[in-house]
């Protein structure tokens, strides 16, 4: 049997969001996925509203994406946010609360990425994302498959999604039994779906273009000049 699970999913826990706990969980319904990563930037705030309003069949895995001082990092079932530092340090922190870490678009050069320590990285994390819906250049999420494949590291997908369309644009098709952490670690797991999708980051330039335009106008009702 496989199952479905979108590992990388964004509320409006994070700044760059704005979609509620409950839209998420029923996008996620909707998209027919058998289990969301609610993986909030440095957050785990979202994560028990999604899975009260998830339906029962819907698994969340409690996970947060963490800014080290390199790349995204995606640590999942985990109970605590990382700290944000150096990469390898966030990786021990993940695998002391028996969590996984999995790089989060790790190449993509127009957001944060990993440089440095690449080898040592690679020896630490339990895998790599390799399709990210929202990696503009496809030779973004091809460089990450490329560097988990010399690496022998399992790959996962994630919409990355920001608003409740995004959700299962992306996927982790996971093998077996057991624990989404289990099958990760194991390598039972291949990433699926859409790896390029330019809308999303349309649509959040539109969010932070509304955003201050609401500023603007609240301003301006409450008669403070600019
Ligand atoms: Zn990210
Ligand atoms: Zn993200």
């Amino acid at each position: 049997m496989t199952r479905r699970y979108d590992l990388q999913v964004h509320t409006d826990a994070s700044p760059c969001s704005s979609t509620p706990p409950e839209r998420v969980a029923s996008a996620a319904a909707d998209a027919g996925l058998d289990g969301i990563a609610v993986t909030d930037h440095d957050t785990l705030a979202n994560v028990d509203a999604v899975r009260d309003a998830a339906p029962g069949d819907l698994e969340v895995i409690p996970g947060v994406e963490v800014t080290t001082t390199e790349g995204h990092l995606l640590a999942l079932d985990v109970r605590e946010a990382p700290p944000r530092t150096d990469p390898l340090t966030v990786v021990d922190r993940v695998h002391e609360q028996g969590g996984v870490a999995v790089l989060s678009h790790p190449f993509d050069t127009l957001r944060q990425y990993y440089e440095t320590d690449l080898e040592a990285l690679a020896d630490a994390v339990d895998g790599v994302e390799a399709v990210n819906s929202r990696c503009v250049r496809r030779r973004f999420n091809e460089h990450a498959a490329t560097f988990a494949a010399a690496h022998d590291l399992p790959t996962t997908g994630g919409s990355d999604a920001h608003f409740p369309m995004e959700v299962g644009r992306a996927y982790t098709a996971v093998e077996g039994d057991g624990s989404l952490a289990d099958a990760v670690r194991d390598g039972r797991v291949r990433p699926s779906g859409r790896g390029r999708y330019l809308s999303g980051h349309v649509a959040t330039k539109l969010h932070q273009f509304r955003t201050a335009s609401d500023r603007a106008v609240s301003r301006v009702m409450s008669g403070r000049s600019p």
